[in-house]
């Protein structure tokens, strides 16, 4: 934009001092800019006008001219209404007010024509309609209006008798004056390909539309230009990155190839090689690995690490995994430990709880080189943590890994940056995926290990608890072991915890002979583990506990999986705790239970689980019904505010849009061409424009 749209907001036609603060308070918007890029959310369809004989109950709105025939005002205080007969050539309505009556009685002359617009009813056999919006009919030029914009509001806002009318007024007022001052940003060669409206046109069209065919143009060219400049920004940090990062180049296979032959548990997956080799195409490529892992539970991330450890290993370096909890480092440790063991590689531990003592043989192993592997959580980005060689880091995440805690890893290793490959602990939306990790290169385990049985998913209310209780008794007589989860959300700590301790003793009530194991995060990392171990060695059958044994935790006799207010749980959450079984041979079960009355959301979640086993579809509904900014792992992260674009359902928009980005940036790396200017100026506008773009990059 130019200085034109620097201008503030006081200096536009209808914004009185009165409003003024308010724009500014209560929806930031402070000068030109800001307004014309406030955009409605929705658009009420005012294209059509219906004879009052038309209006029927049951319809969503309706809209007409009618003119007042006359009015009377029924009862007395605050229970007073209004009602006013109104006709057409066709027929006859009541409208109904029940507040604002002075004002109304004002308006209303009987004689004069209104438009009027709102949802009819049916009360004592007459056709009604309640605080209708209105708009004193004039000329048939206001029959002409279309798709009217919805802006969202405050309730402070619309007291004050700022609707969405008249910020669509304020809109009309601006793009009146600011039409010679609407830059392109987008080259013409963009717009010819994918036959998208100028900016001009798209501007006017978003707040003004003259029909749902502009209208979607409108959308379509926003978008796209939204979210080509998000994937310029991110595809542009990985091609500087991969051009001036030079990466260690491990070429020497031989370890692996012996773990491969000799040691190997399983054959891997079609999917499990597949991302092995793109991995490996990295690590021998000379340039920094940045790369995303992509998974369902259960996909077998874990190997997949170890083998890429061991690549780093055989050419003298060291790896690193770095865990967002203690119980997944612990459970990393005792996992990798076994394929160490077996190859004859050294490796540790570190979290926040490594003794002293320890941590002072740890450190200096790991600085002389005889420390092969260090497993742990964020407790190794802390300074004295000091490798002396580290080749490859695997974050094993579930919330994003800040720019400042990578930035960190890099220093991990002062001569060259190691290789980074960022595990996702659950399956994300590609979408997602492309905006929250467009930097990185992306690869992606699309299968699961043959010969799973795939669990089963079962809804329950709570009022069938017997039933549940009969099934549980039957499993543990087979011989297999249980969990029953809690929700423990953090603001209703108290609460949850004793929901949780409730529920153990309802258990043991309930099974009496059973031993039962329990497991919060209030608990000390001892008792946890020794928990923890009595479950995993059978010495107990039933396994209460809160969402801490969400991440990780491997116990594959355990087959059955309770989790109860289901309906408090997040879709990924679910996904994530129903992941924790069907980890052996026998058939496994999840069993949601829930209170009976539920809403629309929460059933679609429940639905959804019990309809589906792939974490990928299951993130999609997710995204769907959430929103981009509230999935987890994305929490925190601006990267996902968008303005315009809808990370749910713009997928089409941004493949091209990434595309593009790449096909541009591939040819001309610094925008030097002459055609790609409009583009290179737009970046060092938004630069300057701190929205947006400082929590990104
Ligand atoms: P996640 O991707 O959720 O981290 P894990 O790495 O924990 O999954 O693997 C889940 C289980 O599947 C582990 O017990 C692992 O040993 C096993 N597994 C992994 N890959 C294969 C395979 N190709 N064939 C059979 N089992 C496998
Ligand atoms: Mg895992």
């Amino acid at each position: 934009m130019s200085h034109f749209f620097e201008q503030e907001l006081s200096k536009l036609k209808g914004v009185t001092p009165q409003r003024l603060p308010l724009l500014q308070n209560e929806l930031r918007l402070f000068t030109f800019a800001d307004l014309i890029q406030y955009y409605p959310f929705r658009y009420e369809d005012r294209t059509h006008f219906h004879k009052i004989r038309e209006i029927h109950e049951g319809m969503e709105h309706a809209q007409f001219i009618g003119r007042i025939r006359s009015y009377e005002k029924i009862g007395v205080g605050h229970k007073q209404r209004l009602v006013a007969e109104v006709s057409d050539e066709s027929g006859r309505i009541e409208l109904v007010w029940f507040k604002g009556i002075q004002w109304i009685e004002k308006t209303i002359k009987p004689g004069l024509e209104f438009i009027f617009y709102g949802k009819p009813t049916f009360f004592n056999g007459n056709l009604q309609m309640t605080h209708p919006e209105m708009e004193l009919f004039k000329s048939q030029e206001q029959t002409e209006k279309s798709f009217q914009p919805i802006y969202s509001l405050t309730e402070k806002l619309r007291k004050k008798y700022i609707d969405s009318k008249v910020i669509a007024g304020l809109q009309k007022n601006l793009l009146a004056i600011s039409f010679p001052y609407i830059r392109e940003t987008l080259s013409e060669e963009i717009i010819q390909r994918f036959k998208l409206i100028s900016k001009q046109e798209a501007l006017y069209q978003i707040h003004l539309p003259a029909s749902e065919a502009w209208l979607h143009q409108a959308k379509r060219r926003l978008k796209f230009e939204e979210l080509f400049y998000n994937q310029l920004r991110l595809v542009k940090h990985n091609l500087i990155r991969k051009n001036s990062y030079p990466g260690q180049i491990f070429s020497s296979a031989a370890l692996l190839k012996n773990f491969y032959h000799e040691h190997l548990p399983f054959e891997l997956t079609d999917a499990q090689k597949k991302v092995i080799r793109e991995i490996f195409n990295d690590m021998k490529s000379g340039q920094q690995m940045n790369r995303l892992l992509q998974g369902d539970v259960g996909s077998g991330k874990t190997i997949v690490a170890f083998i890429c450890m061991l690549l780093a290993i055989d050419n003298k370096a060291q790896a690193c995994i770095i865990a967002p909890t203690e119980i997944l480092a612990d459970q990393h440790f005792k996992g990798l430990s076994v394929f160490a063991e077996a190859m004859g590689i050294t490796i540790a531990k570190l979290t926040g709880s490594t003794k002293k003592k320890d941590r002072i043989e740890l450190f200096e192993n790991l600085a002389n080189g005889k420390l092969q592997i260090l497993v742990g959580t964020h407790a190794i980005l802390e300074d004295p943590v000091v490798f002396k060689n580290l080749g490859l880091c695997i974050i094993d995440e579930q919330h994003r890994f800040g720019v400042a805690q990578r930035a960190k890893l890099w220093e991990k290793n002062q001569n060259i940056h190691p290789h980074i490959l960022v595990m996702t602990a659950t399956p994300i939306p590609r979408t997602l995926a492309m905006t929250l990790y467009g930097d990185l290169d992306i690869s992606v385990i699309d299968q699961l290990p043959a010969g799973r049985k795939p669990i089963q998913t079962i809804h329950r209310f709570d009022a069938h608890r017997l039933q549940v209780f009969g099934f549980m008794q039957r499993e543990i007589e087979k011989g297999r072991q249980i969990y029953v989860v809690y929700p423990l959300i953090e603001e209703s700590e108290k609460m949850d915890l004793k929901d949780l301790m409730d529920g153990y003793e309802s258990i043991s009530r309930a099974f009496p002979n059973q031993h039962l194991s329990i497991l919060h995060g209030k608990m000390k990392p001892a008792d946890k583990d020794f928990e923890m171990a009595r479950f995993l060695k059978q010495e107990t059958q039933i396994m209460v506990a809160t969402t801490v044994i969400e991440v990780g935790v491997n116990v594959p006799n355990a087959s059955v999986m309770v989790i109860e207010n289901a309906e408090r749980f997040g879709l990924s959450q679910l996904h994530q705790l129903r992941g924790r079984v069907g980890r052996g041979a026998d058939q496994s079960y999840c069993i949601l239970m829930t209170k009976y009355e539920l809403g629309v959301d929460t059933k679609k979640r429940i639905e959804t689980m019990v309809k589906t086993n792939n974490g990928f579809e299951i993130a999609e509904v997710d995204l769907e019904l959430r929103g981009p900014g509230d999935m987890s792992g994305t929490r925190q992260s601006g990267a996902v505010d968008m303005m315009i674009a809808d990370l749910a359902k713009d997928s089409e928009i941004l493949k091209f849009a990434r595309e593009t980005a790449i096909e541009i940036l591939t040819a001309d790396p610094e925008l030097k061409e002459e055609k790609n200017q409009v583009i290179r100026q737009q970046i060092a506008l938004q630069r300057k424009d701190q929205t947006n773009w400082a929590q990104i990059s």
